[in-house]
């Protein structure tokens, strides 16, 4: 597929994923984009930013892609959840922009990390990006919600060398009310890449009064530790970075009152997950 060159003038990279980016697609006819989600030839990404230290292990780039069927009441990114708000860029360019970074990131034992939204609402784009990532040598990984983790195979999923799946609560009823999906696909993902063996780094959400709840964090804990091939758990305190995304979009923000978790929450939270034997920060 060709670029057009106002796709190609487009600025990829973001200074951060706080960013507000909306309507990059806007104009891309709705054939052309059947056609790219059925091929993965082009995807629509919120943005690239490089040098980040916590989507992975050492220093990576991160292609975030647009599109989300979660509403996760605490999403700092509600202008991925659409792909539209998402500039459509080609394998060639997202792989040329790879490229750039490459002998960096083997230098600085880190790698490529596809987020999101949820990458795998494309997922024939993430596969072939993940593949061109891996033919450069580059360490992969794929932050996802699990929940269509069934659209990559066995052996698509070699692509990935490490898969950081958001577990955001344990209580089914919880789970639905906080994002609007059912868990149970996430779970079964999680089943599946400990069965194959694929490291997991599960991430998980503290959000004071919505996911701190005792009970469900020994669920979680319990859980992951059964499975065999969770190397961490990072704990994420909730912050108030895309409230402004949620008012500037016309959305209904129900956590404007919510502070973030103190570091002593933090820290139980990580004694929680401890305690089951897992690695947590
Ligand atoms: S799964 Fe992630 S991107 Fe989707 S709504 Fe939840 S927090 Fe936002």
């Amino acid at each position: 597929m060709t670029e057009s060159p106002s796709l190609a003038e487009a600025p990829l990279e973001a200074r951060s994923p706080f960013e507000l980016r909306v309507d990059m697609g806007k104009g891309v006819p709705e054939a052309a984009v059947r056609a790219a989600l059925a091929t993965g030839d082009m995807g629509f990404l919120h943005s690239f930013t490089t040098g980040s230290a916590v989507d992975g292990p050492g220093v990576r780039v991160v292609a975030w892609t647009a599109s989300c069927m979660w509403r996760c009441l605490y999403c700092h990114n509600p202008d991925t959840w659409t792909m539209g708000n998402g500039m459509p860029v080609t394998v060639t360019k997202a792989t040329e922009e790879l490229r750039k970074y490459r002998h960096g990131l083997k230098t600085m034992g880190g790698g490529f990390t596809l987020s999101g939204g949820e990458p795998l609402m494309q997922h024939r784009f993430a596969f072939k990006v993940l593949t061109a990532a891996k033919g450069m040598g580059i360490h992969t990984a794929v932050e996802t919600n699990g929940y269509y983790g069934d659209r990559l195979s066995d052996a698509e999923l070699e692509t990935v060398d490490l898969v950081l799946l958001g577990i955001k609560t344990w209580d089914p009823e919880r789970h639905r009310r906080l994002t609007g999906m059912d868990i149970g696909p996430t779970l079964e993902f999680a089943r599946r890449l400990a069965a194959l063996q694929k490291p997991v780094w599960v991430r998980f959400v503290l959000v004071p009064g919505l996911t701190d709840d005792p009970a469900g964090l020994v669920g979680i804990a319990q859980f992951a530790a059964g499975l065999g091939n969770v190397q961490r758990v990072d704990v994420l305190p909730f912050h108030q970075l895309g409230s402004f995304k949620w008012k500037e979009l016309g959305l209904d923000y129900t956590l404007e009152k919510v502070e973030a978790p103190s570091a002593d929450a933090v820290e139980k939270a990580c004694v929680t997950f401890r305690a089951a034997g897992l690695e947590a920060y």
